[in-house]
């Protein structure tokens, strides 16, 4: 194992408005570049891991001995030279060079760019486009065969002696190592790259879903000459539920969930039992404001689980109509949905038949 990774961080993020470089934005957690490293270590595969940044002060991490931070140049051509210079003492057979911007890869991927250096002395991994390329000469546009195009990403793997003896060689500005094996008519080994190490360049490559949980509660007496309403649909039985409203404690408990998951306090907020207004209000259109905050964040639903808690009416009877109804108010498919009953062994007010109770968890994103 005489393997070593150069990861580029020293780029200048032109493209990426921000104030930070970008190689310094945390990404999942962690600064971008670390993401590079971890996986680097992780893999078991390198000797050292040299990160070329242009500010060292920007890095606070303690980070294992075999990590070596150093100061890169003015071009990414620069700074891989600068990283190549630095491990040739150590005389490496191999090294993979390596963008900061791209800390999606796999480790799987480092295990193939190594193992493919036994049998060759350049290996590239390559997408094929997903949108067609169409270039500009003069004043006429070609369509570039998408057959024939590809996408090169990095690591890049290289014999460490052929890229040194190129790199000391090179003249002009290039956007990658491969570059140098192309102008100078060298071998390269293609393989299949990934979709999901894509560069991030712009801002908007690292916006992320941000999920969050809610839970609700919910309790009503059962009184005669009431009727029964739960999940919004109507249900056959001797009582219904007393309260300012229908008393439907699925809608209630499902909409407590989901002012939870947004951080939008509760149910009694939004419908104080001492306004007239909201008096025996259906509990679906009690539902619609709430909607309404969800799609104006640009929240969605992820799933919804609900324990209905009493003896009687008995819950598998009623389950299919009861999704179906939160189904279509929701507007979220059934599968999301799930329903359990709960009965209380007889005991308290619930056990006798006196009051009926639901909790509900959801979680939502954004
Ligand atoms: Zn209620």
């Amino acid at each position: 194992m005489n393997n070593y990774f150069i990861i580029l961080a020293s780029g200048q993020s032109k493209r990426f408005n921000s104030n930070k470089p970008k190689q310094f934005i945390k990404y999942k957690n962690k600064a971008l570049f670390e993401h590079s490293i971890d996986k680097a270590i992780s893999s078991k595969l390198f000797k050292k891991i040299i990160l070329v940044i242009n500010d060292k002060k920007q890095i606070k991490n303690k980070f294992p001995k075999n990590i070596k931070i150093i100061k890169g140049g003015k071009e990414r051509s620069d700074s891989s030279l600068i990283g190549l210079k630095y491990i040739k003492k150590f005389k490496p057979n191999n090294v993979l060079i390596h963008d900061a911007a791209r800390p999606n890869f796999s480790i799987k991927l480092l295990k193939k760019l190594v193992n493919s250096l036994r049998n060759n002395k350049a290996t590239i991994p390559v997408i094929k486009p997903k949108d067609s390329i169409k270039y500009k000469i003069k004043n006429q546009l070609f369509n570039l065969n998408r057959e024939n195009s590809f996408l090169t990403q990095t690591p890049q793997a290289f014999k460490f002696k052929e890229l040194y003896n190129l790199s000391l060689k090179q003249k002009n500005k290039i956007q990658d190592e491969a570059t140098l094996f192309i102008e100078n008519n060298l071998n390269i080994k293609f393989i299949n790259g990934e979709n999901d190490n894509s560069k991030i360049t712009f801002k908007e490559d690292i916006k992320q879903t941000k999920n969050y949980f809610g839970i609700g509660f919910d309790i009503h007496r059962l009184i005669k000459d009431k009727k029964l309403y739960l999940g919004g649909v109507q249900i056959p039985f001797h009582s219904g539920l007393k309260g300012h409203s229908d008393g439907d404690v699925i809608l209630h408990a499902v909409i407590d969930g989901l002012l939870g998951a947004m951080r939008k306090k509760d149910i009694g907020t939004f419908f104080p039992d001492n306004k007239n207004k909201f008096k025996n209000i259906r509990s679906p259109k009690m539902l619609t404001p709430i909607l309404e905050i969800l799609n104006r964040n640009n929240f969605y639903i992820n799933n919804l689980d609900i324990n209905l808690i009493c003896e009687q009416p008995k819950v598998s009877k009623h389950r299919d109509k009861i999704i179906k109804s939160l189904s279509s108010l929701l507007n979220l498919d059934k599968e999301l949905i799930n329903l359990k009953g709960k009965t209380v062994e007889k005991l308290g007010l619930i056990g006798k038949e006196k009051a009926i109770a639901c909790e509900v968890i959801c979680s939502i994103s954004q």
